[in-house]
């Protein structure tokens, strides 16, 4: 089982031919309202990429809360540990796309922000019973510091995706993961390092090793992803190229990589097995438009070849 414990959002998506000013008004071309959080779109990915998935989180008492619960719930994700708040909202994000695909978001806590401690405590025995448990840090700090703590203490896997990133993470936070996931931002922010290409990577995971990390998966976009093992020396680690697609829409291919990643680590997969399992359903996710919707089911990942 992998359990996630995160955010989950609605996004609300426009688009316009452009960006408005400050102060202007503009007519835009659409509107789509998609399930979306970091935590979400990885307890989605885990469950369709073939885990079991338990999902803690906390919505609001409203209509996007219930969308957001029911989806996860079709998906077969169990949502015991998904939560209602009686004052907050349910978190968004208001993206704004333009016709030349640049984005601009604004992304609203809500209910997200009112995650505690004590209510993932709650659910240990299910946090228990995973064989991996996974965070990102759209969820308040003490909150993900202290799930990740009760998944240690319950010999579980713990998966760190540090986004997004607000600075430097302490040495007591980096020896609880066992598997730290940045991106290229993420990884520089949190190094000192920056990163733009897999040597540049290996550098900055060796920087975040010395800071108390153990495994380091950093990904680079459609450069794949630079692996520095928890044994390796500053000269280690290996790069796993992406496979050449034609990227339609980025957006969730980083969720999409670390949902698979953690759903072939519960299936027992070695993890070198599993970064090229969540290679092979990143690539696939990128080749379509949107988040959730275009997060690739298990069978087709069976039926690419190499994996
Ligand atoms: P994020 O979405 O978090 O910024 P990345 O951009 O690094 O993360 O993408 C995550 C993974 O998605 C990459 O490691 C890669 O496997 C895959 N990916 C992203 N962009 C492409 C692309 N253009 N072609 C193939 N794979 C891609």
């Amino acid at each position: 089982r992998v359990v996630v414990i995160g955010s989950l959002n609605m996004d609300l998506v426009v688009r316009a031919a452009r960006m408005p000013h400050p102060g202007e008004t503009l007519v835009g071309e659409s509107f789509a309202q998609v399930p979306g959080g970091k935590g979400g779109n990885q307890a989605v990915a885990a469950a369709r990429l073939g885990a079991q998935v338990s999902m803690i989180g906390r919505v609001g008492n409203d209509a996007n809360g219930n969308q957001l619960k029911q989806g996860l719930e079709k998906e077969g994700i169990d949502c015991t540990g998904v939560s209602g708040d009686p004052h907050l909202p349910t978190g968004v994000a208001v993206i704004t796309v333009d016709d030349a695909s640049q984005n601009a978001i604004v992304i609203v806590a809500g209910s997200n922000g009112a995650l505690t401690s004590e209510a993932v405590a709650e659910h240990e025995q299910t946090i228990a019973q995973a064989a991996v448990v996974v965070c990102q840090l759209e969820s308040p700090g003490e909150t993900v510091f202290e799930a990740m703590q009760i998944a240690r203490r319950n010999g579980c896997v713990v998966v760190l995706n540090p986004a997004p990133v607000t600075g430097p993470l302490t040495r007591a936070w980096l020896e609880t993961v066992d598997f730290l996931i940045p991106n290229e931002i993420e990884a520089a922010e949190l190094s000192g390092v920056k990163v733009v290409s897999p040597e540049t990577a290996r550098a900055a995971a060796w920087a975040l090793r010395e800071q108390g990390a153990r495994h380091v998966i950093v990904t680079l976009g459609a450069q794949g992803v630079f692996v520095l093992g928890a044994d390796e020396g500053r000269e280690g680690g290996r790069h796993y190229p992406a496979r050449r697609v034609e990227a339609i829409d980025t957006t969730a291919a980083g969720d999409t990589f670390v949902g698979g990643f953690c759903a072939a680590l519960a299936a027992g997969r070695a993890s070198d097995d599993a970064v090229r399992f969540g290679l092979a359903a990143a690539a696939l996710s990128v080749t379509r438009a949107g988040a959730q919707p275009s997060i690739p089911y298990l069978h087709e990942i069976e039926s690419s070849p190499g994996v």
